[in-house]
């Protein structure tokens, strides 16, 4: 078998690359092993402003004027919904905040999405004596739902091979690699926290960022807007709700723990005060780098090897621009920004 691609990990970042691939009639085939699960379980949420210091988040807007049109682009692929707009409503712990709002308010990048009012407007059950800063144009994206359907997808055109990728048996030859069987002209991979056992790349500084969340039902909770206090509790439909996420950077299993539980139901508590009842509980590791930025771009030494990780705490609104510009590097000789580009590391 030949193809343009051999893919390894289908998360946020390989199904943004693979999308590409698509889109310019490259061949492709993916593994998959759901050894990690961080795009399935994460709270698919994009928010362009860091709601603890009211700053941006890095190169944030330019990412969401790829990232909104991508995910659209496959509700329509699959007629199905993935995004929701869904404003954040920030509590207010102090007068000081509200200050602090207000002038981040004014600020270039922030102003289109921070409403300037404060809200007082009471919510049964949530406790906000301060009031709520407003966020606006933020949303979610069912990243569970989405991969689901896209695995499916790519199952069916017998594109996704559900097994490990084994590194040792791969050959690389100057203009081809072979594994298995299969004869590609390039391997991206995409392997999330994964990329420790990957020994091309695991050179690079990947810190482990475990985080679990509660999916509780809470009937008497009526919000349609994402609450952030010390959690957030962002609503699913039906009085459902996502209730995360911890951090925890020394533990690198991806399952849930009762020390998770307790930490999130003791921060929920302390910001709602209805009963509620948890349904779920889960867990995943989210693919942090030192510097907080994405890795991007060809191995050192194998040009025809190359790596889309880093994501960390922001893959939906991330994966789509950093996966347009890496297509282009590789295709089409496109210099990578500076700042994403793993060659910061060499
Ligand atoms: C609790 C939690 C909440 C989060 N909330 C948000 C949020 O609200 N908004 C947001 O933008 N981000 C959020 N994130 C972060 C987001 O999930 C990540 O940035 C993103 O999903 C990473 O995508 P990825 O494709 O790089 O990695 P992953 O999703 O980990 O995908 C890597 C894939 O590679 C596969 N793989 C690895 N090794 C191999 C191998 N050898 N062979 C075959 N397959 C392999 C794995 O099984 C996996 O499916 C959250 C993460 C967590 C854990």
């Amino acid at each position: 078998m030949q193809v343009d691609y051999i893919i390894v990990g289908l998360g946020l970042a390989g199904l943004a690359f693979s999308k590409e691939l698509e889109k310019h009639n490259k061949s492709f085939i993916i593994f998959e092993d759901n050894s990690q699960n961080s795009s399935i379980v994460a709270g698919g949420m994009y928010n362009p402003v860091i709601l603890k210091r009211f700053t941006p988040v890095w190169d944030a807007v330019n990412q969401l004027k790829i990232a909104i049109p991508f995910y659209e682009s496959l509700e329509i692929q699959f007629n199905t919904k993935y995004h929701y707009s869904v404003p954040v409503y920030r509590i207010f712990k102090s007068i000081e905040e509200q200050n602090n709002w207000f002038i981040a308010c004014d600020k270039p990048l922030l102003s289109d999405y921070m409403d300037s009012e404060i809200i007082h407007k009471k919510h049964v059950g949530v406790n906000a004596d301060f009031g709520f800063g407003k966020l606006k144009n933020t949303g979610r994206i069912d990243t569970k739902l989405l991969l689901e359907d896209y695995r499916n997808y790519l199952l069916d055109k017998k594109l996704l091979l559900k097994e490990s990728f084994e590194y040792k048996k791969m050959k690389i030859e100057d203009d081809t690699i072979e594994y298995k069987g299969i004869n590609a002209s390039k391997i991206l991979y995409c392997e999330g926290f994964g990329l420790q056992q990957n020994p091309f790349f695991n050179y690079l500084p990947m810190q482990e960022a475990k985080g679990e969340l509660l999916i509780i039902h809470a009937p008497d909770l009526i919000i349609d807007f994402l609450l952030k206090a010390a959690v957030f509790v962002l609503p699913l439909g039906n009085n459902y709700y996502k209730v995360g996420a911890t951090f925890n950077w020394k533990d690198t299993t991806k399952v849930p723990t009762e020390e998770g539980k307790k930490e999130l139901l003791t921060k929920l508590k302390g910001c709602i005060t209805v009963p509620f009842k948890v349904v779920d509980h889960v867990a995943g590791i989210r693919p942090t780098v030192k510097d907080r930025r994405p890795l991007v771009g060809k191995h050192p030494k194998h040009s025809n090897m190359a790596i889309l990780n880093g994501l960390g705490t922001r893959g939906v609104m991330i994966a789509p621009k950093a996966a347009k510009l890496l297509y282009k590097h590789l295709e089409l000789g496109e210099a990578l920004e500076k700042e994403i580009s793993i060659a910061r590391f060499s």
